[in-house]
């Protein structure tokens, strides 16, 4: 099977730092986990995917050597083969336990031996003109997360009653497989890490502890963001386990099309039709900036193809606040529907450069004819 782009695999451009890799794979991971898609072969071999790229995005050596040579670059540099592992195998590499664990409201201690844990992680998205992108903005989110439930205080147990030490793991949420040098612990399929199941489930929830709430949240975004992003709101997640801390929400950011503005990095790209006599004779020509239009100059000569650079038009730099620049593409349109008068001069000027040129129309020869013949 042909391997797709790793950068792609992850959805993060080419120039994505170590964190926005990371940020990215963990986004990845949570969507593709097995235990969001039970039964789902595609899913986890998405999920193994996103893993193998992680691991070549991730370590510097290899992600030059990617870069550099493409995926035969990385042939003798030591890549596990993910399609022959378990996800679980795949856990326990490059510290992901902690990773997951935070993910999947374990966090370490949690799932170990139940107890307080920290919840879940929530993703949301929010769409950006380039203008929200060029001054920064404040947004207002709405979306659903399980909250806890009020009915039974989030222990799932009806009222009147109590969860009981989970059977299956005895109360320390994990259990082993496998056996000998090579045993896997993981976390209890009976009471997901808990150590504690309900016996008689509250009716509001029915037994989950949680219901859906919807929240709204007001989240100040800075100016420069790029598509893909993701800003975090702290607490916003799921409530915790047994006390634990909320999760995290993250919201992530798609840049809305622009009608005459395309984002390259920080610069603004906008592709502007002169006619062939303002690209011969120089010209002010109008072009789309982010608030209106503004003039350009463009010299007398200007080329097909020329770029154009308006400084300081783009967008802020995250990180620095420097402007990145306008680039002024422009194309020059050939006339059509020339009238008589334009077509006798253009045939002039084309006799002039010596050039062979298509024969004139008819009616124009007649007329033209008779032009000179009133003339000589
Ligand atoms: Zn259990
Ligand atoms: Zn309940």
């Amino acid at each position: 099977m042909a391997k797709r782009d790793y950068y792609a695999v992850l959805g993060v451009e080419k120039t994505a730092s170590e964190d926005e890799i990371k940020r990215a794979y963990r986004r990845m991971a949570i969507k593709y986990h097995p235990d969001k898609n039970p039964d789902n072969k595609e899913a986890e071999t998405k999920f193994k995917e996103c893993a193998e790229a992680y691991e070549v995005l991730s370590d510097a050596g290899k992600r030059k050597q990617y870069d550099q040579f493409g995926h035969e670059g990385l042939r003798g540099t030591g890549m596990h083969d993910f399609s022959r592992m378990n996800v679980e195998d795949i856990f326990s590499m490059f510290g992901f336990d902690d990773f997951f664990g935070s993910v999947f409201g374990g966090g370490r201690r949690g799932a170990r031996r139940g107890g307080p844990a920290r919840g879940y992680d929530l993703e949301t998205g929010v769409e950006l003109t380039l203008n929200e992108i060029a001054g920064g903005v404040e947004k207002t989110i709405e979306f659903t997360r399980q909250d806890r439930c009020q009915e039974c205080a989030g222990s799932g147990a009806a009222p009147g009653s109590k969860p009981v030490r989970c059977p299956v793991c005895g109360g320390n949420g994990q259990v082993a497989k496998g056996g000998g040098f090579f045993q896997m612990v993981s976390t209890c399929p009976q009471c997901q890490g808990s150590g504690h199941v309900v016996q008689t489930p509250c009716s509001k929830c029915r037994g989950s502890g949680r219901v859906p709430k919807k929240r709204t949240v007001t989240i100040k975004i800075p100016a420069g963001v790029h598509e893909g992003q993701g800003i975090r709101v702290g607490g916003e997640g799921e409530p915790g386990r047994d006390g634990g801390p909320n999760g995290d929400l993250y919201c992530y950011v798609r840049v809305k099309p622009h009608e005459f503005l395309e984002r390259d990095g920080n610069d603004l790209i906008s592709v502007v039709p002169i006619t062939f006599t303002q690209a011969a004779l120089g010209a002010s020509i109008e072009v789309p900036s982010l608030d209106g239009t503004r003039q350009l100059k463009i010299p007398a000569g200007t080329q097909y193809g020329s770029t154009f650079r308006i400084r300081g038009q783009g967008l802020p730099d995250i990180r620095t606040g420097r402007n990145g620049d306008e680039l002024v593409h422009v194309t020059i349109e050939t006339p059509t529907n020339l009238n008589d008068r334009q077509e006798e001069l253009l045939r002039e000027f084309a006799q002039m450069e010596n050039r062979s040129v298509s024969p004139k129309s008819q009616g124009f020869f007649e007329k033209l004819k008779r032009h000179f013949g009133s003339h000589s």
